[in-house]
Formats: C-alpha cells, sequence, structure tokens
C-alpha cells in the first residue's frame, strides 16, 4: 500500500511517499522560516500563499525521488489540524482534489499523532505501549500511548509550550526568529553556573508544566544588562535557560514513567532535537533501565513523512479512508478527541 503525505500545518511544506512494505520512499521539504524571519514570526496569509507554490514542485520531486507515478497512489494522507486555517486549507484541497482526480480515499491525519508517530520511522523504532514527551512549537504534552489512537493525556503545559518557551527566550537574547535551535547552540558555550532559573513545577506533584514564568526571568536577567548585549552573557543566560527547561522535561517524564510503570518512553516534536534534552534523558535511561526513544533529526520538526506514516497507520489499525472531494479542516482540535477508529 502506498500512501501520499501531504503536511501543510504552518510554515514548512512536506510531502512523503511510505509504502507499508518498503517504509518511507522519499521526501521533499520546504521551510518558509527565511520568508517570516523578517516579521520576527509566522505570517499566516503568506503561509498559505507560499504552500501553494511549493505543493507542486515537491510532489513531483518527491514522485521522482521515489521511481512512482501518481497512478500508483493508494491514498492521500493530509493534515486536517491543528494549525493555521488558510495554510491547513491549502494541503486539504489540494490532497482532496489530487485523490478525487486519481479516484483514491484520502485519510485526514492529526498534525500531533504525526509527531507523536514520528519516532516509527526510526531504523529502531519503539513498541507499544509507551510513555509520550510531545515538546513542539504549540504543544508540551506528556501522554500514555497504547496504540495508534490510544492516547491518554497525564499532562501539558498550562500556558507557553515548551519550543514557544525556546523562541521567545531566543528572542529577547536578541536571535532571529525562530530561536529555539539557535539557542540551544549558544548554551552550549555557556557557563551552567553562572545564572540559576527558576524550574517551574517540578514539585507541583503532578505532571502539569508552566514556561511562561520561565520567559519573564530571562526577561529580568537581561533587564540587568548594559545593551547591546554581551556574547558572553547571551550564551550564559541561554545555558540557565536551558538548564531549567531540559530538568523539569526530564524529571517530568521520570515521574510519568514511574506513574505508569512503562519502560518506554518516546520523545517527539521539534525541541526532541535539542540536544542537552537528548543526553540527559540518555543517561537517566541508563542509570534508570528504560528505554527512550526519538525522531531522526530531520523528522522532529514538521515533515510530510510523519503524515503518510500516520495515514498508513490509521489505515492499518482499521480506520476507514474517506472518500475524497470534502474539504474540511480543523484548526483546534485536541488530540485526545482521536479514538483507535476515528
Ligand atoms: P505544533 O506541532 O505544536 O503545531 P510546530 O509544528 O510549530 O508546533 P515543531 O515543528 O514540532 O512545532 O517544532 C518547532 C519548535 O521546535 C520551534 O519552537 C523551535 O524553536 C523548536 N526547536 C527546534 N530545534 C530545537 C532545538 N535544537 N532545541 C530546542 N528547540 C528546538
Ligand atoms: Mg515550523
Ligand atoms: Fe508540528
Amino acid at each position: 500500500m502506498l500512501i501520499l503525505g501531504i503536511e501543510s500545518s504552518c510554515d514548512e511544506t512536506g510531502i512523503a511517499l511510505y509504502d507499508s512494505e518498503a517504509g518511507l520512499l522519499s521526501h521533499a521539504l520546504h521551510s518558509q522560516v527565511a520568508m517570516h524571519a523578517e516579521y520576527g514570526g509566522v505570517v499566516p496569509e503568506l503561509a498559505s500563499r507560499d504552500h501553494i507554490r511549493r505543493v507542486v514542485p515537491l510532489l513531483r520531486s518527491t514522485l521522482e525521488k521515489a521511481g512512482k507515478s501518481l497512478t500508483a497512489i493508494d491514498a492521500v494522507a493530509y493534515t486536517r489540524g491543528p494549525g493555521l486555517s488558510g495554510a491547513l486549507l491549502v494541503g486539504c484541497a489540494f490532497a482532496e482534489a489530487l485523490a478525487l482526480a486519481l479516484d483514491k480515499p484520502t485519510i485526514p491525519v492529526h498534525h500531533l499523532e504525526g509527531h507523536l508517530l514520528s519516532p516509527l520511522l526510526s531504523a529502531d523504532p519503539p513498541t507499544f505501549p509507551f510513555v509520550a514527551l510531545l515538546v513542539s512549537g504549540g504543544h508540551t504534552q506528556l501522554m500514555k500511548v497504547t496504540g495508534v489512537g490510544e492516547y491518554e493525556l497525564l499532562g501539558e503545559t498550562l500556558d507557553d509550550a515548551a519550543g514557544e518557551a525556546f523562541d521567545k527566550s531566543a528572542k529577547l537574547l536578541g536571535l532571529p526568529y525562530p530561536g529555539g535551535a539557535l539557542l540551544s547552540q549558544l548554551a552550549e558555550r555557556g557557563d551552567p553556573e553562572k545564572y540559576t532559573l527558576p524550574r517551574p513545577m517540578l514539585h507541583s506533584g503532578d505532571l502539569s508544566f508552566s514556561f511562561s514564568g520561565l520567559k519573564t526571568a530571562v526577561l529580568t536577567l537581561v533587564r540587568e544588562q548594559d545593551e547591546p548585549l554581551a556574547d558572553e552573557f547571551k550564551a550564559d543566560a541561554a545555558r540557565a535557560f536551558q538548564e531549567a527547561i531540559v530538568e523539569v522535561l526530564v524529571k517530568k517524564s521520570l515521574k510519568a514513567l514511574k506513574q505508569t510503570g512503562l519502560k518506554h518512553l518516546v520523545v517527539a516534536g521539534g525541541v526532541g532535537a535539542n540536544r542537552q534534552l537528548r543526553s540527559t534523558l540518555d543517561a537517566e535511561a541508563k542509570r534508570k533501565r528504560f528505554r527512550v526513544y526519538y525522531p531522526e533529526l530531520e523528522f522532529c520538526t514538521d515533515n510530510g513523512a510523519m503524515i503518510a506514516l500516520a495515514g498508513c497507520l490509521r489505515l492499518q489499525a482499521g480506520t476507514p479512508a474517506k472518500r475524497a472531494g470534502e474539504f474540511s479542516v480543523q484548526p483546534r482540535w485536541p488530540l485526545m478527541q482521536m479514538s483507535s477508529t476515528s
């Protein structure tokens, strides 16, 4: 079974071909980061227009790389939500129209289910059940995952998402948008002893997170400095921020493993690319004898491969494919509304 996957929920256009037997055949991605950087954030209308421009060339190159023709596709999976409505509509309209023309069904996919399942694209994939730490630009959640569509929310952020906290703190340090990855590079040069920032909700007794106070703590540090900020200060502040957020994410993940009695942890979403988060979790996994799984670095942030994979796993799990031609997106869509059959 050959599934075409289309991702367009925010500022990445991603296309991929996933074969149920052979795995991922090919994928192509265009990031709009450079286009939005000038505005310091994603401009929804520009995002939609750029998806329109990119989708056909990316589809062509994906097919070409896999040596497949459009007629070989068995179903078209696309991101139905959550995300920017205009951006989602481009992927949805394109997918539904293409499937209609090919007389094939569609599989509307939940974007976070894509992130959650993305470690299954790796050479050594996790098996169910597992605890998932989903840390992306818009979400921070701990979940108990027993199968495709079987998700139990254990805890989530009460305010900013982890990726959002990275980006906002990076902005306060004068880094260009989106600064999360840049901040983490700077942090590697920083002195971990120089500043200590609060670990929000570390001892809250539950699995909730809160990161907006951490961003305010970075702001307070910045205000004590003379402008322009010295490079050494930026690196030390970035390190202090990263130490705090990583400690909270790791401790809460350990707590979730203990609470559920599970031995497998899956990390997904853009912040899952963070090196300090990975090395700290790896060290804990060795010490506490659990296994931790990550997506390949290129599949941590948005991509078409995770959407094609999620679509394929949905079909295999028995979720019925949809007759093509009906256009609807769901910009707001809690993952917990998903079930194993829909
Ligand atoms: P969502 O999936 O919740 O809708 P999104 O799609 O925007 O949000 P992702 O693409 O999963 O989120 O991840 C993007 C986020 O990951 C950004 O906030 C970015 O700063 C962050 N990020 C990427 N690389 C790193 C890194 N190395 N360290 C920390 N954060 C990172
Ligand atoms: Mg993005
Ligand atoms: Fe995402």
